[in-house]
């Protein structure tokens, strides 16, 4: 074991003694209290050991987070926005003062190698920030002239929304929501995913240091289908941000419906990553491998299908095979892992699933495709997989594994790539590798997809729009059009005093 990860433990068990000793609670009305309901044991998927207990909320405990969030919500809308750019900036300051507990906590809780989650809190500030400083505009409107009226528009924060949060890279996911909402002048519920509990607890810890006033940030552990589903149904709650699975965001648009709430649903993907015979090669390698294997493709824009045309089909093949075996697969803390273990046994035992099926269905496993538990103890490790002489049609390609596990299928034409790429339910992300630039843009036209990379990897800009078209969701975040989830559009009509008004009964 090298010293530093030996020093990365150590720290780590620091960080995570207080969650063993006391059970982890809810966030409401600027208390921490147990709530009502049983608790849950948390474990590490390192090696199935303990982490805590977690309170799991009651439809009671939800209520209450709602009223609070109810409460709250005039004041915060009523604070001027220059004074909410400083709290949140303050809470930017808070998130970097403890970026390595939260990467430590994050990691050994999710499983996601320390590596990649080293810049969690930095980006999680980055978020805050970005946001903070848009709060004192967001009002602002448009202004529309008529011949003899002049209407225009301003925005009002909707009111208390609801920010439910998956499991995989939990912190950072949970201020890129979080923070337009705060900025916008919205109260917030925040249920985090309830396999990865802790890091969404020093969040709220952050978001109290920071002065942000009783009731504004609640925040509820517990499962979906209690306290998700209460919190979706509660009447104080106006919109619901959602992150996570496709079936999830059916649940939770049925659950919605009687109380007529705004949705933004960020859901699944089976994304393809196209690479043209005239694509710069070793870039498009590097990218392949860095959008699959990396975060332990628990990632929603993880290129998952490869599609590689026939003439570089060998020769990509063979490149990526080596690079595959090469990943190096260990514990979260090592600073030399480049894949951790997946976050928990039921996703474990779904992602291993897979290596069965790909042999059914005809596909041949090139790369990996096994378990790693006898070699590497009772955590969820797998080996980085990759599968080739796949058909589009197979299971392989067409359902979300959401592990370190790629489907190469080959391609002749670009009419076909179009095909391939847009032959799934999901419409999530793209990627694009030609060095033709007509092409890049022909495909980035007719790939059905909310975003589309050329020649990049998931590169990250907080004004653009992120989101994605058929079963990966509903609506966009990012810049403004977070502004536009988070706040109400209102038209006032003036009149110039100079038309003629309607007249009846004179
Ligand atoms: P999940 O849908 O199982 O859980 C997400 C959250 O929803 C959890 O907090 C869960 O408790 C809650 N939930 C479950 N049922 C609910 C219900 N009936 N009502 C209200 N809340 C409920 O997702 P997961 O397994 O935690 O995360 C992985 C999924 O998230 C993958 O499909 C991945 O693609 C997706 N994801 C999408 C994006 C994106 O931006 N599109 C980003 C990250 C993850």
């Amino acid at each position: 074991m090298s010293e530093q990860l030996q020093e990365n433990i150590a720290k780590a068990e620091g960080y995570l003694a207080r969650f063993k000793e006391n059970t982890l609670g809810h966030y409401i009305n600027g208390e921490w209290t147990l709530g009502q309901g049983e608790t849950f044991d948390n474990t590490t998927p390192f090696d199935q050991s303990f982490l805590g207990k977690v309170a799991a909320a009651t439809e009671a405990d939800v209520n209450a987070a709602c009223e609070a969030a109810e409460a709250a919500a005039a004041e915060w809308a009523a604070t001027p926005g220059a004074e909410r750019r400083k709290i949140l900036h303050r809470l930017g300051d808070e998130l970097e003062k403890r970026a390595e507990e939260i990467a430590m906590v994050e990691s050994m809780d999710c499983g996601q190698a320390i590596r990649f989650m080293r810049q969690a809190a930095v980006r999680g500030a980055a978020n805050f920030r970005f946001f903070a400083d848009q709060a004192p505009e967001a009002r602002n409107g448009l202004s529309l002239h008529q011949q003899e009226h002049t209407n225009y528009t301003v925005r009002n924060p909707i009111g208390p929304v609801a920010v439910i949060t998956p499991w995989n890279t939990p912190f950072m996911l949970s201020t890129w929501k979080i923070a337009p909402a705060l900025a916008a002048g919205c109260t917030v519920v925040h249920k985090p995913a309830e396999l990865s509990p802790l890091t969404a607890s020093i969040l709220a810890e952050c978001a109290e240091a920071a002065g942000l006033p009783k009731g504004v940030w609640n925040m509820v552990n517990g499962f979906g289908a209690v306290a998700g589903k209460t919190l979706t149904e509660h009447p104080a709650i106006k919109a619901v941000a959602l992150v996570g699975d496709s079936a999830t965001g059916k649940l939770i648009q049925a659950q919605t419906a009687q109380t007529l709430k705004r949705l933004h649903l960020e859901l699944g993907g089976k994304n393809p990553v196209i690479v043209f015979d005239d694509a710069d090669f070793d870039r498009a390698l590097d990218a392949v491998v860095f959008m699959i294997y990396s975060l332990n493709g628990q990632r929603c824009t993880s290129s998952s299908r490869l599609l590689v045309q026939s003439g570089i089909k060998d020769k990509f093949l063979a490149a990526l095979k080596e690079r595959v075996a090469n990943i190096k697969v260990g514990h979260p803390l090592d600073p030399a892992t480049e894949v951790g273990p997946l976050v928990h046994t039921g996703h474990y035992d779904k992602v291993t699933s897979y290596f069965e099926i790909a042999k059914e269905d005809g596909a041949t496993v090139a790369v990996g495709g096994k378990s790693l538990r006898d070699e590497m103890g009772p955590g969820n490790f797998v080996t980085p997989t990759l599968f080739v002489e796949a058909k589009n049609s197979m299971r392989i390609a067409q359902e979300e594994i959401f592990g370190p596990v790629l489907t190469a299928i080959e391609f002749e034409t670009e009419e076909e790539a179009v095909k391939l790429a847009n032959e799934t339910i999901y419409g999530l992300a793209g990627y694009i590798w030609t060095s033709n630039t007509g092409r890049a843009m022909r495909m980035a036209d007719k790939v059905e997809a909310g975003m589309l990379w050329v020649n990049s990897e998931n590169n990250r800009n907080l004004p653009s729009p992120f989101g994605g078209v058929k079963m990966s969701g509903i609506g966009r975040d990012g810049g403004d059009w977070s502004f536009d989830f988070y706040m109400e559009t209102k038209n006032v009509c003036i009149a110039h005093d100079t038309h003629r008004v309607p007249v009846l009964g004179r």
